[in-house]
């Protein structure tokens, strides 16, 4: 199927001449740690103006656990983070990025400190943990097991007081608004004034992910893919988009969310035991529990299906009642919470879909593949990553390239001094003949398929027939008009579906967190390469 009679260029009709117009300078579409940062970046350039689609603090950095990893101590060094980082990355992590935002990291860090962010510190010092793939004790936290929070907060305060900045809450950007492969803005909802136009002379999409098309997930609800699937009906590069990393440990209790049991705890001395008590981790990686995710999660897999339960157990009863207080927290709370006293009893768990490693392909300042639209954070695929993504780095890139792309955008605000003309655009309304549809019964179809088929363990009869039905479902989701955000994310996360079964199907191989059950190797020779789409093309680069 072409991408003609799927995809729609916008999700809906609009009418340039009748709509509210707004303008800014900069326009950033998120309001996580990277779209928070490149506003505080880009006010240095012009008015700023960030749209989040639920409140200021709903997203992944909120959520965020175990913490930011920077060189920062003394028994580290910036070499040490970056073999560990290229390792884990398989092959495909692009040097350059590497090199460059670890080597920022702590600068970008420290900033964060100067605005206010604490950090825990014991006896006056910084505190570093170790997570899977690092070599060394590198993991900044904050308030023991509520990192991402701290972080938020931090800019949070820093954004409000700056007049320069304005947040709009409840705002859902539906389309970008683009002429001859340039950006002017976005059109965008919001429940009182409907459909509006906003004019931006710069765009960042900091948009996160898309772990909520898997039926497991430690993802927020907003995280639907909506800045990957509009960059892609926008003619926008994407890249990497099969590799989804899965977090080996999430609570699994039935009916509660899939809250993450972050990789810290196996850090500090908590161990993975199966349906009898046995511990299996070192059979599977000479690393144990502190192996790479994508071994640990598979290794779980393994070891549900040999003793056919649905789970395997966290166990941190040897750690210290004080220690499991003061270090975690929210996860001691949470557990409490469906009857698990975590100092005497096990906790499930189980994998879930984590962190969406590709996205919009971007240089080395967070350019897109499109004039005056940048993206940073867990939207973009900057290559830092590569195959697999090492615990805590994702926070690190978020800042970083929320300062590149943030600091570009206002400087290119000083080249270009033109005011922006409104441009006329019109996207005729179509007339549909669907019977009811039960959307949320579609989601939950969706969401099982994409666990099913195109989760931990792939395969190409599985991914054929993913996406033989993602097809058969956009056919009547994607063509039709929905006039609020629960028709629009079903409809960003079935082309993000999309995007990830074809990328997955293609790649005969296994690497990092993309694994075939029916290409169990790494093929070098002709899979050391990216694949790349947009406009319905695929092509690949090394
Ligand atoms: C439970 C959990 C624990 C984690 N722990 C860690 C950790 O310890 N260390 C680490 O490095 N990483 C961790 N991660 C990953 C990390 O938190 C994320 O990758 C990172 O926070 C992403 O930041 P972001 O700014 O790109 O996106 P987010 O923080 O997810 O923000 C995205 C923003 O975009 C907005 N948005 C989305 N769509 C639209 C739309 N259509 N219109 C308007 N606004 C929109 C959302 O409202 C939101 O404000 C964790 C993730 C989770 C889920």
């Amino acid at each position: 199927m072409t991408r003609e009679n799927i995809f729609k260029r916008y999700q809906v009709s609009f009418d340039s001449k009748t709509l509210q117009h707004i303008f800014t300078d900069t326009l950033i579409i998120g309001s996580g740690v990277a779209g928070l940062s490149a506003a505080i970046h880009a006010a240095k350039g012009g008015s700023v103006l960030v749209v989040t689609k639920t409140a200021i603090n709903e997203n992944c950095t909120e959520h965020a656990q175990g913490g930011i990893a920077a060189k920062l101590s003394r028994n580290d060094s910036f070499k040490r983070h970056i073999d560990d980082t290229l390792k884990t990355g398989q092959g495909i992590c692009d040097d350059e990025i590497v090199s460059g935002v670890i080597r920022e990291g702590p600068k970008r860090v420290k900033e964060l400190i100067s605005w206010g962010a604490k950090f825990d510190k014991e006896n006056g010092k910084l505190v570093f943990t170790k997570e899977g793939g690092h070599s060394r004790p590198r993991i900044l936290r904050a308030r023991g097991d509520s990192t991402g929070k701290e972080v938020e907060e931090t800019l949070i305060n820093v954004v409000k007081r700056n007049p320069q900045i304005r947040v709009f809450e409840h705002t859902f950007a539906l389309d970008l608004l683009v002429s001859k492969n340039t950006c002017d803005g976005i059109i965008a909802w919001r429940s009182r004034e409907g459909k509006i136009l906003i004019w931006a002379k710069q765009t960042i999409l900091a948009s996160g992910g898309c772990g909520q098309v898997y039926r497991e997930t430690t993802n927020p609800e907003m995280t639907t893919g909506d800045g990957i699937a509009m960059a892609y009906r926008a003619g926008v590069k994407l890249q990497d988009l099969e590799f989804v990393q899965f977090h080996p440990t999430t609570l699994y209790v039935a009916g509660a969310e899939r809250v993450l049991i972050s990789e810290t705890v196996r850090g500090e001395g908590g161990v993975l035991r199966n349906k009898y008590g046995e511990l299996f981790m070192s059979k599977y990686h000479p690393g144990a529990e502190l192996a790479p995710r994508d071994i640990v999660s598979r290794s779980i897999v393994h070891e549900i299906r040999r003793t056919d339960h649905t789970h395997v157990y966290l166990d941190v009863r040897h750690i210290s009642k004080e220690k499991l207080r003061t270090r975690f927290p929210k996860i001691k709370k949470l557990c409490a919470s469906f009857g698990i006293n975590i100092t005497r009893q096990l906790i499930p768990v189980h994998p879930s879909a984590h962190y969406m490693i590709g996205g919009v392909k971007v240089d080395q300042n967070g350019r897109t593949s499109m004039k005056n639209l940048y993206a940073c954070g867990e939207v973009s695929c900057t290559g830092l990553h590569g195959a697999n993504r090492l615990g805590s780095n994702s926070l690190l890139e978020g800042l970083v390239f929320g300062y590149r792309t943030g600091s570009m955008a206002g400087m290119e605000l000083g080249v270009k001094k033109e005011d922006l003309p409104p441009r006329s655009f019109e996207e005729p309304s179509k007339s549909y003949s669907y019977s009811e549809l039960d959307l949320e019964d579609l989601k939950n179809s969706l969401k099982s398929l994409m666990w099913r088929s195109v989760g931990i363990e792939r395969e190409g009869k599985h991914l054929k027939e993913a996406i033989r039905n993602i097809k058969h479902w956009s056919k009547y989701i994607i063509s039709n008009e929905f006039s609020s955000p629960l028709g629009w994310e079903i409809q960003n996360m079935l082309t993000v579906s999309l995007l990830i079964s074809s990328a997955a199907f293609m790649r005969c191989e296994t690497r990092g967190v993309h694994y075939r059950l029916d290409h169990p190797g790494t093929d070098d020779k002709h899979w050391k390469k990216h694949i790349i789409v947009y406009n319905g093309k695929y092509g690949f680069v090394r």
